[in-house]
């Protein structure tokens, strides 16, 4: 694709730069270094471990899924749903820098001109975290905006948070937004600062259906897995119990035989002795590809993973170190690697898929080196440029964020199979290739 990159874009805030990557077992710099450094949210906690420990003592050992859901989406006490924005406890792309949102922005557009420029156009975005980078989105839409003059653009938002939605309102309506009734799909509604209308969603299900592009920045890492090990006597679901040496504490025990999760999840050509599986990703997956199969548009992954071959990835992080997953539940973000090649099985052929590419690879291919140029020489002050540097050096370094994170797209089989291959033998216009998944070739 030629770099649709608008002449001139403007630059957000400065935005953080230090703190842990999740996908990320070293440290970059101390909790909330960097300018524009926000507070850490942490705090005390208690509530989601007594309420576990209660559900323990009545129910017996819970999946690791079921203890993961918990800690971070329990409806008063969860880590997400208390975390009001920005928490100190991990940095993710777009809050380091506005590449990635208007990277996507781009991407979106670009396979929109692809599609022949449907007359209306959804951006779905699944955990949009503080809003970043739907914003940086907005922006890009709003410097191409003759482009979409005549497309009916709308923003939905998948977001579990309460607390998170309001920082997301704050960032893309200025906080103008109202509150629905309950019969109503959007639980929020609001106007972007670009003139766009902002839906909050609490699941994908509500979303209505249509000509769509569906975003998830590091989502996908936050769904509940379950665990699996193998044992002499075959597959065993790893569990969280009470510690019976310490009543106040968790540990984790293995099932005392196989589990409806360890039938139903592992594959009989399994080679590794541990095993997680995303059960929820898969759901979702299977919605999105029914969705873009009827109506069109795609889907864009983008998160820390692997192709099938990792093992134990479950890990916990409070105010940028790593931490133990099994203490003070609901007070520390809990995450694992995606399994991509679960993303693809889960796709089952109804639409396709490509990557995952690392995201080094993927913003090159995107353009971003010719972005930075021109960031850079737009920037008035020594202190910005430092900051873009070192924003792109961990966005790109093969070390921090450049090797580790990984886009996978989700295209109808047409987009990259003509259906009819007589007719398109003849056609002088072959498909354009998908941005971002191929070499930049400038003409
Ligand atoms: N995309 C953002 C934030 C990632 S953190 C970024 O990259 O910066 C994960 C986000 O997903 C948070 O906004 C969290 O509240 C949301 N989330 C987690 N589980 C969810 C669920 N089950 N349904 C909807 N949103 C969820």
């Amino acid at each position: 694709m030629a770099p649709l990159w608008p002449g001139r874009l403007l630059l957000p805030a400065a935005r953080r730069l230090g703190g842990r990557l999740r996908g990320s077992a070293a440290a970059l710099g101390p909790p909330g270094s960097g300018s524009g450094a926000r507070p850490c949210s942490g705090g005390g906690g208690g509530g989601v471990l007594r309420h576990l420990l209660l559900k323990l003592r009545a129910t017996g050992p819970l999946t690791v899924a079921e203890y993961m859901r918990e800690a971070l989406t329990n409806p008063g006490q969860g880590y997400y749903t208390r975390r009001g924005g920005v928490g100190g406890d991990f940095v993710t792309a777009p809050e380091v820098s506005q590449l990635p949102g208007e990277v996507v922005g781009l991407w979106c557009l670009s396979e929109w001109m692809a599609a022949g420029r449907p007359a209306a156009m959804q951006l779905v975005e699944l955990g949009p975290g503080t809003g970043a980078l739907t914003d940086d989105v907005l922006r890009v839409f709003k410097q191409l905006a003759s482009l979409l003059s005549k497309c009916d653009v709308s923003i939905h938002l998948v977001e579990v948070s309460p607390k998170l939605s309001e920082t997301q309102a704050q960032m893309l309506t200025g906080g103008k937004v109202q509150s629905n009734s309950e019969d109503e799909a959007a639980y929020m509604k609001g106007i972007s600062k670009t003139g766009i209308p902002i839906y909050w969603y609490r699941g994908i299900q509500d979303v209505p259906q249509g000509y769509s592009f569906y975003v998830a920045h590091e989502f996908l890492d936050a769904l509940p897995i379950h665990k699996f090990q193998r044992t002499e006597k075959g597959w065993r679901e790893v569990l969280v119990d009470i510690d019976p040496e310490a009543p106040d504490q968790l540990r984790f025990v293995l099932s005392p035989s196989s589990t409806p999760a360890t039938e139903n999840f592992i594959q009989p050509e399994e080679t590794r002795d541990h095993v997680e599986v995303c059960p929820e990703a898969g759901v979702l997956i299977q919605r999105l590809a029914s969705r873009i199969e009827k109506d069109g548009g795609a889907a864009l992954i983008a998160d820390y993973g692997h192709d099938g071959t990792k093992t134990d990835t479950f890990r916990g992080f409070r105010n940028h170190k790593l931490h133990d997953v099994l203490k003070a539940p609901g007070t520390a973000d809990l995450t694992a690697d995606v399994d991509f090649s679960y993303l693809r099985k889960m796709a089952q052929g109804k639409i396709a898929t490509l990557g995952p590419i690392k995201q080094r690879e993927f913003l090159k291919n995107m353009g971003v080196d010719l972005r930075m140029q021109v960031l850079l020489q737009n920037s008035r002050d020594s202190a910005t440029r430092e900051q873009l540097l070192h924003s792109y050096d961990m966005l790109m370094n093969p070390k921090k964020m450049g090797d580790r994170f990984h886009f996978f797209a989700l295209l109808p089989h047409h987009r990259l199979t003509p259906p009819h291959k007589e007719h398109n033998l003849q056609s002088k216009s072959p498909l354009p290739p998908v941005a971002g998944f191929g070499e930049l070739l400038l003409k």
